[in-house]
C-alpha cells in the first residue's frame, strides 16, 4: 500500500533493482533512473557473455522487480554533473530520499608513462564492449597477438578467456603484483582458461617466485594448488593459444611506436608481511614484455563527477550513521542521500552481495523515512519533467517491446540469446526512432 513517501533510486543494476523492490514492497513510490537503456548493470553488461542461464535467471528477477506497480522506470537517463539531471536537480524534485546505486563507473589510473597509447585499456570498457553495451560496443579496440592483463581476479580470467576465444590473441600474460598464493580468482572461472596454461613455463615461474615466497615463509604448494585445482574440470582447448603468469611484477611503463603500444616494462617485487597481510615492494629491477595490448583489471572506483564528495575512489560515508545496517553506514555526508552496492563499496563482491547491499541500503532509507513526514515528489510531476527532455526516455513498456524484439531476432538467427548493440537499433526496435 502506498505510504506517500517517494524515493529516487539512481542506477538499475542489481543493487538498485533490489533496493527499489525493498522500498516498493514497503509502500514507497520509487522513481528508478538508469543511465543505460536496459536495466541490469554489470549483471547484464559485465558477467561473461556465455553465461546465458545465469544471466537469464537474473533477468527474470529484475523483471519481477520492475513489474511492481509503484516503481517507475526512467531508462537512458544519466544523473551527475555531466548528466541529464544533476543530483541537486533530482533532490529538488522533492523526493523524501535518494538512493545512489550507480555502481563504480570511474576507472583507476596508475598514472604510468604510456597509458595513453592505443592498445592500453581498462577492463570495464572491454567487458562492456563484449557484452554489447553502447557506446562501448561501438568503440574500436586494438587486440593484437600478445596481451598482458594486470590483475589476478575473476575479471582477469574473463578477459583472458575472451581474448583467446573471440579475438584470437595468441599469448596472454597475467601480470600479478604478489605471488601465486594471493591470486584471487575462483576455480569455477579458472576452469574455462586453465587448459591454455603452459605447465612447463608455469613451473619455471613458480621456481622464479620461490625465493621471494620462501623469504616470508609462504608455502609454495598452497599457491600451486590454488591455481591448478581448476585442471580437474578444465574446458577443452579450442585455440592454439597460451596463457601464462608473470608473478611478483607491477606495470612500470608502456612504450609504443606511432602511438601504438609495442611493449611494457614491469618492476619486479619482493613480498613483505605485517599483521598477517602480505604486501608487494618494488625492487627497482625491471623486465620487459613484448605486448600489443595491455588491459588493467585492477578494480574500479566511483564516478568523481557524480556530484557527491568522493575520497580514495569511494563516495564519502557518514562515519556516525544514524541508520546503520549490520554495522555498515549507507549514509553519505549529504542528508537524505544514501549509497548501496558498488556505489557504497567499489568492485566489492558478486551479484548476491550487491543484491543484499542494495536491500540493506533501502532498509536504511526506510528507517530514515520513518523519522519524517512525507514531503512528496509527485510521480506525475517527475513524468512531466521527463517529457520535457529532448531525448528518448525508456519506460517499462518500452523494455518489454525491446525484449520481445530481441527474442524474435534470436529465434530468426538461431541463437540462444540476442542483444542489439547500439542505442539506435534498440530505439528502433522499441518503435522510438523513425526508420530512415
Ligand atoms: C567483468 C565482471 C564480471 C562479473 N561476473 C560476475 C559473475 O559471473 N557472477 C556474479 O555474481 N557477479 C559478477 N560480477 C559482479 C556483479 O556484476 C556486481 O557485483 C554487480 O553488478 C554490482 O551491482 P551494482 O548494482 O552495485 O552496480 P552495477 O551493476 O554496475 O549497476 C550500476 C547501474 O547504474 C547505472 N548508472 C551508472 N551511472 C549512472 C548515472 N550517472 N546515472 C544513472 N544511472 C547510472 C548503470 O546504467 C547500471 O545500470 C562481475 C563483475 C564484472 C565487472
Amino acid at each position: 500500500m502506498d505510504n506517500q513517501y517517494s524515493v529516487a533510486v539512481i542506477g538499475a543494476g542489481p543493487a538498485g533493482l533490489f533496493g527499489a523492490r525493498e522500498l516498493a514492497n514497503n509502500g514507497v513510490r520509487v522513481a528508478l533512473f538508469n543511465r543505460d537503456v536496459k536495466a541490469g548493470g554489470l549483471a547484464e553488461y559485465g558477467i561473461y557473455l556465455e553465461k546465458h542461464t545465469m544471466k537469464e535467471g537474473l533477468r527474470r528477477q529484475f523483471r519481477q522487480a520492475l513489474d511492481l506497480a509503484n516503481i517507475d522506470y526512467y531508462g537512458n537517463i544519466s544523473i551527475g554533473k555531466n548528466g541529464d539531471f544533476t543530483l541537486e536537480e533530482i533532490r529538488a524534485f522533492g523526493f523524501d530520499a535518494v538512493l545512489v546505486s550507480a555502481g563504480a563507473q570511474g576507472t583507476k589510473s596508475l598514472g604510468l608513462p604510456g597509458e595513453e597509447l592505443e592498445g592500453v585499456y581498462h577492463a570495464k570498457d572491454v567487458v562492456y564492449s563484449y557484452n554489447s553495451l553502447p557506446p562501448f560496443s561501438q568503440r574500436h579496440f586494438r587486440f593484437g597477438k600478445r596481451a598482458a592483463i594486470i590483475g589476478a581476479g575473476n575479471v582477469m580470467v574473463d578477459i583472458a578467456r575472451y581474448l583467446i576465444t573471440y579475438q584470437n590473441v595468441q599469448e596472454v600474460t597475467a601480470v600479478v603484483r604478489r605471488g601465486p598464493a594471493e591470486v584471487n580468482f575462483t576455480k569455477e572461472e579458472m576452469k574455462h582458461l586453465i587448459s591454455y596454461l603452459d605447465i612447463n613455463e608455469f613451473e619455471k615461474e613458480m621456481a622464479r617466485a620461490r625465493p621471494v615466497t620462501d623469504a616470508i615463509g609462504q608455502d609454495p604448494e598452497a599457491g600451486r594448488q590454488k591455481i591448478l585445482e581448476a585442471l580437474a574440470k578444465a574446458d577443452p582447448k579450442i585455440r592454439d593459444a597460451k596463457f601464462r603468469f608473470d608473478f611478483l611484477s607491477s606495470p612500470a611503463a608502456m612504450f609504443g611506436e606511432n602511438g601504438q603500444l609495442t611493449r611494457m616494462e614491469v618492476e619486479e617485487n619482493i613480498l613483505t608481511e605485517k599483521d598477517g597481510k602480505t604486501s608487494a615492494k618494488g625492487t627497482g629491477k625491471r623486465h620487459s614484455l613484448d605486448v600489443d595490448t595491455v588491459i588493467f583489471a585492477i578494480g574500479d572506483q566511483v564516478d568523481a563527477n557524480f556530484g557527491l564528495p568522493a575520497q580514495w575512489g569511494e563516495f564519502e560515508k557518514s562515519g556516525e550513521p544514524k541508520f546503520p545496517i549490520e554495522g555498515l553506514s549507507y549514509e553519505t555526508t549529504t542528508r537524505g542521500v544514501f549509497v548501496g552496492g558498488w556505489s557504497r563499496k567499489a568492485s566489492e563482491g558478486l551479484v548476491g552481495y550487491a543484491r543484499r547491499d542494495g536491500t540493506n541500503a533501502a532498509r536504511a532509507v526506510l528507517q530514515y523515512l520513518q523519522a519524517q513526514a512525507p514531503g512528496g515528489a509527485s510521480a506525475e510531476a517527475v513524468a512531466e519533467r521527463m517529457k520535457g527532455l529532448r531525448k528518448p526516455v525508456i519506460y517499462k513498456d518500452d523494455l518489454k517491446r525491446l525484449e520481445a524484439a530481441e527474442a524474435e531476432e534470436a529465434k530468426k538467427r538461431g541463437l540462444e540469446f540476442f542483444k542489439f548493440a547500439s542505442n539506435e537499433e534498440m530505439l528502433q526496435a522499441m518503435g522510438l526512432l523513425e526508420t530512415a
